[in-house]
Formats: C-alpha cells, sequence, structure tokens
C-alpha cells in the first residue's frame, strides 16, 4: 500500500481518536480571563498542560512558557502588543518533532482560548457532546477542531510508520481572543531561539479553504458635540445660544458613511475577498433624557483594511488618516459641525498579512486538497486573524481549517466530524508534500 493510503486509512479507521481528542479539549474551559467569567475562571493552563502531555507521548519535545509583557515591549505600537498584559497561568506551548534535515519545516498553530459561553446553550458548552455527526462545544470550531485537526494529522503520519524529512513545529498560544498578544509572543519566541519554520498553517476555521489572506480591522468612536436645549421650545440659531441636536448631526455623517461606502466598494476590493472594505455602523448612542436635544452623540464604527493598505509598522495608521480626513471634509458642510469638529477615538487595530497566492505553500495545500478529492478554494477571511505576527517574523502562513468561520462565538457551537476528518486528510497530506518523508 502507499505509504499515503496509510496514513489517510489510519484517520479513517481511528475517527473516534480524533472525537476523543477534541472532547477532551472542549471539556477544558479555557475562557479567555478578558471575558471575567466566573463560572469557568480557568485561564488557559490546563489545556495547554493536557496538550503538553499529548505532544510528549507523541515523541515531541515541548516548551511551555508564561509570557513575559516586559519583555515584548519591543513591540510596544505594534499589533498585538498590551503592555503590562498578565500571563500568570496563561503559557505558550511548543513542541518540536525533528526530521533528518534534508526537508522543509513546517509550523502548525492556533489558539486555545476561547470566548466566554454566554446565555442560550441547548447543549453544555464545555460538554463535547456529540449529536447527528456534529461535536458541540464553545470552540469547537474557533479553534480546537483545528488545533484537533494539526495533532491528529502528525499522529496518522507517524502511526503509518512514515519519517519525515523536515521538521514539524506544534504552537499553540494563549490569548488571542482578546487582542492576540499570546501569538506575537510565540512568534518572537521562534524568532529569538532561530527556530522559524519555512511555511505555516494557522488552522482558523476557514470551512477549508485556503486562506493566505486575513483583514485588518479598526474599531473607532466618532464622538459628535451638540448642545442640549428644551425640545420642545423654540431654540432659535446657535450662534445666538440656540440647542444643537447631536443626533441630526449624527445623521449627516450616518449618510455620508454610506456615501464613503460606495466609493470603497470599487476601491477597496481583493480578488480573493467575497466583499469589499467597509466602514460598517456597530453602534450608536446618544441623548440624555426625553426633553432635551442630544447634547452628545457617538457612532462607534469598524472598518476594515487591506494588506497594501498598512503603513510603516504594518497597521491601519494610513485608513486611520483616510476615515479622519473625511471626517474633517464632512464637517466643513455644516456650520455648527466646521466650528465644532467631531473626535475620532482609536479603539482597536487589528493587523492584517498576505501571503502570495501562488507561493509553493499555498500551491502545496491546494495540490494536497486534490489529492483527497477535494477541490481547493482559495478564499480569504474577511476578519482578522493572527497571522500577521507569522509573515512578518517571515513565514510564509496561510489560514486553513475545519468549521464554518461564522459559527465561531455563536451560542451552540459545533464542528461536522466529517469535516474535522476531512481536515486531519488534508494537512496530513498538506505535512508530507511540504516536509518531503523517507519512501519505503
Ligand atoms: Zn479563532
Amino acid at each position: 500500500m502507499r505509504q499515503k493510503d496509510k496514513v489517510l486509512n489510519w484517520i479513517d479507521e481511528n475517527e473516534d481518536k480524533v472525537i476523543t481528542l477534541l472532547q477532551d479539549m472542549l471539556q477544558i474551559a479555557s475562557v479567555n480571563p478578558w471575558f471575567e467569567d466566573d463560572t469557568y475562571p480557568t485561564k488557559e493552563k490546563n489545556i495547554q498542560a493536557y496538550l503538553k502531555n499529548y505532544l510528549e507521548n507523541m515523541g515531541f519535545e515541548t516548551q511551555l512558557w508564561e509570557p513575559d509583557a516586559a519583555k515584548l515591549a519591543k513591540y510596544e505600537g505594534r499589533a498585538g502588543y498590551y503592555a503590562g498584559r498578565d500571563f500568570t497561568d496563561r503559557p505558550n506551548l511548543l513542541g518540536t518533532i525533528k526530521g533528518n534535515g534534508t526537508g522543509n519545516s513546517v509550523l502548525l498553530t492556533g489558539h486555545v482560548d476561547v470566548v466566554k459561553a454566554g446565555e442560550g446553550w441547548t447543549k453544555a458548552p464545555f460538554g463535547g457532546e456529540v449529536e447527528d455527526g456534529k461535536i458541540y462545544g464553545r470552540g469547537a470550531a474557533d479553534m480546537k477542531g483545528g488545533i484537533a485537526a494539526m495533532i491528529m494529522a502528525v499522529q496518522a503520519i507517524q502511526a503509518a510508520d512514515v519519517k519525515l524529512d523536515g521538521d514539524v513545529f506544534i504552537g499553540t498560544v494563549a490569548d488571542e481572543e482578546a487582542g492576540g498578544m499570546g501569538t506575537l509572543a510565540l512568534a518572537d519566541f521562534l524568532k529569538e531561539n532561530d527556530l522559524l519554520a519555512d511555511a505555516c498553517i494557522l488552522t482558523e476555521a476557514t470551512s477549508l479553504n485556503i486562506a493566505p489572506i486575513s483583514r485588518g480591522i479598526l474599531w473607532g468612536r466618532l464622538i459628535i458635540e451638540g448642545r442640549s436645549g428644551h425640545i420642545e421650545m423654540p431654540q432659535g440659531d446657535w450662534r445666538t445660544g440656540g440647542a444643537v441636536d447631536a443626533i441630526d448631526k449624527m445623521h449627516l455623517y450616518l449618510d455620508q458613511f454610506k456615501r464613503l461606502n460606495a466609493d470603497w466598494a470599487v476601491k477597496k476590493v481583493h480578488s480573493l475577498l467575497p466583499i469589499p472594505c467597509q466602514i460598517n455602523i456597530a453602534q450608536v448612542n446618544a441623548g440624555e433624557y426625553p426633553t432635551s436635544f442630544a447634547n452628545h452623540g457617538e457612532i462607534i464604527f469598524n472598518a476594515q483594511y487591506l494588506p497594501h493598505e498598512r503603513d510603516e509598522l504594518r497597521m491601519g495608521g494610513k485608513v486611520k488618516q483616510e476615515i479622519s480626513d473625511f471626517v474633517s471634509q464632512v464637517a466643513k458642510l455644516d456650520p455648527w459641525l466646521a466650528e465644532h469638529p467631531p473626535v475620532i477615538e482609536w479603539l482597536v487595530d487589528a493587523d492584517c498579512a498576505e501571503t502570495n497566492k501562488n507561493h509553493p505553500f499555498v500551491r502545496n495545500m491546494a495540490a494536497s486538497l486534490r489529492e483527497i478529492n477535494e477541490y481547493p478554494m482559495l478564499e480569504g477571511i474577511c476578519a482578522h486573524t493572527d497571522m500577521g505576527w507569522f509573515v512578518n517574523v517571515g513565514m510564509p502562513t496561510i489560514n486553513f481549517g475545519p468549521g464554518e468561520p461564522r459559527i465561531a462565538h455563536q451560542v451552540d457551537e459545533y464542528i461536522p466530524i466529517d469535516e474535522l476528518i476531512r481536515a486531519t486528510k488534508a494537512l496530513a497530506m498538506a505535512i508530507l508534500n511540504w516536509c518531503g518523508y523517507e519512501r519505503a
């Protein structure tokens, strides 16, 4: 039998092992402490201890460490850096299996933290229940399914007694769901210790699409000043002391953002992304009580950006400037706003990255999918993923994993078992093809 067929057969015959590994991981409630979930205050250390043990039993050399924010201060102002972030009981884990040194190396990576379960589940959020071909639990799609698939892909190669030429690294990080500093810490660790791989797969849920790009995300708060005054009484001109309705001024911005979006819908497109970059309004807050014009209004928006729009820090500075300029231009249309220009507070800048779709590693993934009779779909992720730091330190990176991205963060989060198995097979083939192996 072909060595690759042995690997694939092992996966088919050991579906239960893949399922059990994922269930074990789902039953460890690794809620990111940013969510202050009192029911599950476990942080990330228990799942990392579980994975360390699992990888060591497979023959991986492991390193487990709590990142130190102070040592990462050189990244001040860069994506994913948060001064003073506390990593107590929140370790990163790196497992290494050496090949014979003649092949390409690969890093398989993902985050072990999850968002809080929230209300409304019909399944146990940390139960790992199986029903109708699906495994349920917080993190099933985002992204413990992807981590189970990467580990089982390596286990299948070992079980089929295939020796890899290149090194395989498995890196699992804390703290993705609240900023991405765990990934920054892993990328820094790899760089400082000369452990950079020739390529990297971040197994975030992509429905088995190959996603060589993710978008940058800006959150901003546009603050619009008005002047309160009795809403039932005549007010007269604001220049003579009359009230100014902040809500009325917000209308202007809501309309103008639509115009900007129409412009962006033509300009800010990418051939691998299904939708253009937009400024989406996420929250509108204004007004104090029913008898007064609003003294103050806030529009909280989410704007996306593309890798070619990044500034010298590989972040969204240029797009922030573009939005600020637009806000200033709009203010000139209105005498009150011209004299009381709105202010933008920037809340989040989550970076983006791209690996050329013709890079050999992207082609390697596509060829590996074809080998298991899957049609390789190339489609970027419209949201942010942590691929940026892996690319920044020099590793071509793709996102590829099981599960539907939109299921992430929902109640009754699940992963179809069939997709988990297909991902395991695809990853096993990708590792074999990329790293090379000794022919029997
Ligand atoms: Zn995720």
